[in-house]
């Protein structure tokens, strides 16, 4: 009996999943809102099984409401997440919010109708309206908690499972469901006097369905990646399809926004992301310093080895400027020949060293062809003594760099005084 039991659980949480699944995924056809009424359609039937529909598995007592339709439910909001973005999950977690609230104000003045035995034999059981109407907010209440916190914890665990989607969907539900397992019993317990054996039960299901939805998403996700691009070039963990919205926006502005020759972060960059980390910066009460980089007789490079030599020469120069980066230091090529480097909560005296320190590694590591030393001059502005936006930076590092070109190249400056600092005697 409990062997036939379980088998009819999973044909309905297969069921369940292809269909809903189908929806979603022709929702481009169809439009979004046909998977989202669905999905609200099934929250009637899942309460009620969840009241009072309970089989035995050979594990314990379980509702199928609360093992296939709520965990899909949560599964289909998470992966509705995964395919489309905060925006749109919203309105579905929201909705049945909204509607559960709507469900039980409305059981409230039903209560107060005499009703007529139309239907012979059948007499409205308000009592139960009632009952329900409890469980429903307490469910919805908990279904918004999972619903934000299955789609929390699927962000942060893609730090801690890159690789493997299927994982990441498992324990996310396997935490949430167990979350919800203890707040949904000790509504039942409470309303019902359900027994512990529920909970074990349910539990036990939960994890079930799980790791069956687990599956079947990675598997679906699988083959939506073939279907919707099927004959591409780029490698399989470059495409989007298992990303969310943020990893997918997070990964395009990585790839945007670098210069084509170095590697590094262009001037646009440069532009979005300064104001952004200087306001960061700003709020935390932190300094924030900004060097400029600028190549010493450069052209010389040029005119002497040919400019695809001159290009090596930069490249080299970039790696080595991004190898030397700390923590939150960021090398952009402003123009040309020239780099500007962000680092952030730098005090000026340490923004004055690590320019120094820089300055050094590239008169140490990069060289022309020749084998002569390549030097750079540097212009460093803190944003404690010279401004707190880009241009105030800019423009502060721009005159101590020409200030270091004219007292002889190759040394860094760091402060408004002219020929101050801690200069290399070139
Ligand atoms: P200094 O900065 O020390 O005053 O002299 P410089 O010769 O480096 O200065 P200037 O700004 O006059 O010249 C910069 C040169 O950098 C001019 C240009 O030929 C070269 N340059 C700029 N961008 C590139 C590039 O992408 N590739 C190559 N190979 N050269 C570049
Ligand atoms: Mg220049
Ligand atoms: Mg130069």
């Amino acid at each position: 009996m409990g062997t036939e039991n379980l088998i009819l659980l999973l044909i309905e949480a297969g069921f369940y999943f292809v269909f809903m699944v189908g929806l979603l995924h022709l929702r481009h056809q169809i439009g979004i809102g046909v998977f989202v009424a669905a999905l609200g359609v099934m929250h009637f039937l899942e309460t009620y099984l969840a009241a009072v529909f309970y089989i035995e598995l050979p594990f314990g007592v379980i509702s199928p409401g609360s093992s296939v339709l709520f965990s899909g439910k949560l599964m289909m909001i998470l992966l509705l997440y995964v395919k489309e973005d905060a925006a749109v999950v919203r309105a579905p977690i929201y909705g049945l919010l909204a509607g559960n609230f709507l469900t039980v104000g409305l059981g409230f003045f039903l209560r107060h109708h005499q009703t007529v035995g139309a239907v012979p034999g059948r007499v409205a059981d308000l009592a139960f309206i009632d009952e329900m109407g409890w469980l429903m907010l307490l469910g919805t209440t908990l279904l918004y908690l999972d619903s934000l916190g299955i789609i929390l914890l699927y962000e942060r665990l893609g730090r801690v499972f890159k690789k493997s989607t299927a994982t990441r969907f498992f324990v996310s539900g396997v935490i949430v469901l167990t979350f919800d397992q203890v707040g949904f019993y000790a509504a039942l317990h409470f309303l019902n006097n359900a027994p512990m054996e529920v909970f074990w039960g349910g539990w036990i299901a939960k994890m079930m369905a799980a790791c069956a939805y687990a599956v079947m998403m990675t598997v679906y996700l699988h083959y939506s990646r073939i279907s919707a691009i099927p004959v591409s070039p780029r490698p399989i963990s470059d495409i989007f399809a298992d990303l969310t919205f943020r990893e997918r926006y997070e990964d395009l502005l990585d790839r945007s926004g670098r210069d084509a020759l170095t590697g590094v972060y262009d001037r646009s960059r440069l532009e979005f992301e300064a104001p952004r980390l200087l306001s960061a910066m700003l709020a935390a009460g932190k300094p924030m310093a900004l060097m400029i980089i600028d190549a010493d007789h450069f052209k010389d490079v040029n005119d002497r080895f040919g400019h695809l030599a001159g290009d090596e020469v930069l490249k080299t120069v970039a790696t080595c400027l991004q190898r030397a980066m700390r923590g939150n230091d960021k090398v952009f090529r402003f123009g040309g020949e020239e780099f500007v480097i962000l680092s952030e909560d730098i005090t000026p005296d340490v923004g004055t060293d690590r320019a120094e320190a820089l300055r050094r590694m590239v008169e140490d590591e990069v060289r022309r062809p020749d084998g002569i030393s390549v030097t750079v001059s540097i212009g460093v502005a803190n944003s404690y003594s010279d401004g707190t936006t880009l241009n105030a930076l800019l423009s502060a590092a721009d005159a101590r760099l020409y200030a270091a070109k004219n007292a002889g190249r190759n040394r860094v400056i760091s402060t408004a005084a002219p020929a101050a600092s801690s200069g290399f005697e070139a």
